[in-house]
């Protein structure tokens, strides 16, 4: 028996009931080459110890996990795409596949309920017009983005499994015909504000109750016993999301598609397609090609979340007091500023030392990095001035630019803070002339001996690299 004992089943999305979600089947797929598996992730769920035939089977033919889904199910939801409501959604190339326990906070997990997502899986009923599939080249770039996100210190959904299916698929904007793939995901849930969305739509205030219930009970449990329901989890998200938006911008990254039915009530973030992670600072920078007003820009994703938080509270407003939902919202703002300042310094490798003193760092952060312009790329900045040893910086490839005037008031204000565990410093990668970066054209260099030659040493290798990255910064642990 494969699996080992630290599996722990815990499915719940089911009780729910069938206005939620349709039950599917996966698509027998002509071929199933496993291209990457995460025994770091599953080991935290036990499924680790699955033979390479055995992880094929689950996650490539979607055979039920023991004592788990089954059959699996796709979600029901609305949402808001580039701010024009679609009621015609849903999980149209995914499902929920199993859910299970992380590992007790006793023995160094957090306890949390995960759940493995599929996206290519094949059609469902929601599929609307699409194939239902994932392409091979999408899958990679969301195996890459995970990786890099969770070494950078942003809440995250987790890449598990990417099973190359052996179908040929056409896409715009792909050269076409391109491979398919399936991904799995380890998540913190899969609810999303558009679920919420739906049932108000539908004028469904017994459903939308039953949802925040459900969404407390697995998902924000310290919520339990309280009173005014709906409103204590709208705090909550809005907290959580504050914190996302607050690491995404501290990451330099931009999802490309903040839309309601990508935004987790858990404020994991989630379904990566046309993301970019910055060259250099950017407020405009657009990630998606079809965001032609730049709404998700880079600079626009808190304004983008905020938008999305009235959407849900829009929701929550036939199950809970307006004020209260208002209230709430206009505590987003101060939220956001704060999370952006503990993300900074995380980023930066400080102590924080006071409010006012730690929001000063941060704005001088920001101004020295557009300062530098397209001559200072995002990640080196931060990678140069990690942990404020001014010597290391000034000696960089980067070091002729902090010298400039323009960065004067930057370096002043970090001498000024203690470095938070500067002793990973000592680490090799810090010795290294450049840090790991996700740029899209190391994407599109390390696809081309993919699409080629079946060559994949070059994706292992930057995988490794961002987990070299990972172990090197030691950002604290997002989840709990
Ligand atoms: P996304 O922009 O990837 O979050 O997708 C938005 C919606 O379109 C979701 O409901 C997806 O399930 C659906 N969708 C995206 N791509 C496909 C596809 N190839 N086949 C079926 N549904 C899709
Ligand atoms: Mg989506």
């Amino acid at each position: 028996m494969p699996i080992s004992p630290t599996y722990r089943p815990d499915p719940r999305f089911p009780d729910l009931g069938p206005e939620f979600a349709d039950a599917v089947r996966a698509e027998a797929f002509p071929q199933t080459t496993l291209r990457f598996r995460n025994d770091r992730a599953a080991a935290t769920v036990g499924l680790d110890t699955l033979t390479d035939a055995e992880w094929i089977a689950h996650f490539g033919r979607f055979e039920p996990l023991p004592g788990n889904i089954d059959p699996p199910l796709a979600q029901r939801y609305h949402g808001h795409q580039f701010r024009s409501y679609n009621p015609d959604l849903g999980d149209g190339r995914g499902f929920t596949f199993a859910q299970m326990r992380d590992a007790p906070i006793e023995q160094g997990g957090t306890g949390r309920l995960l759940d493995l997502g599929t996206k290519g899986s094949g059609r469902t009923p929601w599929s609307r017009t699409a194939d239902g599939r994932l392409t091979l080249k999408g899958g990679v770039r969301e195996v890459l983005a995970t990786a890099m996100l969770e070494a950078l210190g942003v809440p995250t959904s987790r890449s598990f499994s990417l099973i190359e299916t052996g179908e040929d698929l056409v896409r715009g904007d792909e050269p076409s015909p391109t491979r398919s793939a399936v991904l799995v995901r380890l998540s913190h849930g899969h609810i999303r504000f558009g679920s919420f969305q739906r049932h108000a739509y539908l004028e469904a205030p017994d459903r939308l109750t039953a949802l925040t219930d459900h969404v407390i009970e697995n998902y924000y449990p310290r919520l339990a016993g309280g009173t005014d329901r709906p409103v204590a989890l709208f705090r909550a998200v809005i907290a959580r999301s504050a914190r996302l938006t607050a690491r995404w911008m501290a990451a330099g990254f931009v999802h490309g598609v903040l839309n309601t039915d990508n935004m987790n009530l858990s404020g994991e973030s989630f379904d990566y397609g046309p993301y970019r992670f910055l060259p250099h600072n950017d407020p405009n920078f657009t990630a998606a090609y079809f965001d032609s007003s730049g709404l998700y820009s880079f600079g626009r994703q808190p304004e983008a979340v905020f938008w999305n938080l009235q959407q849900l509270a829009g929701a929550l407003s036939l199950i809970a007091e307006t004020d209260a939902l208002v209230d709430a919202l206009n505590g987003f703002g101060g939220a956001y500023r704060d999370e952006l300042t503990a993300a900074m310094l995380d980023r930066l490798g400080m102590r924080p030392a006071g409010a006012e003193a730690d929001a000063g760092l941060v704005q001088a952060a920001f101004r020295a990095i557009s300062e530098g312009g397209p001559r200072l790329r995002w990640e080196p900045f931060f990678f140069d001035w990690f942990c404020g040893d001014q010597a290391r910086a000034l000696g960089s490839l980067r070091g002729d630019l902090y010298a400039e005037a323009g960065f004067s008031e930057f370096r002043q204000l970090m001498a000024r803070f203690e470095p938070d565990r500067p002793e990973r410093l000592a680490d090799p990668y810090f010795t290294r002339p450049e840090p790991e970066e996700l740029l899209v054209d190391q994407i599109e260099a390390l696809w081309t001996p993919i699409a080629a030659t079946d060559d994949w040493s070059a994706f292992h290798a930057k995988l490794a690299g961002i987990e070299t990255a990972r172990r090197a910064w030691r950002l604290p642990a997002q989840g709990t």
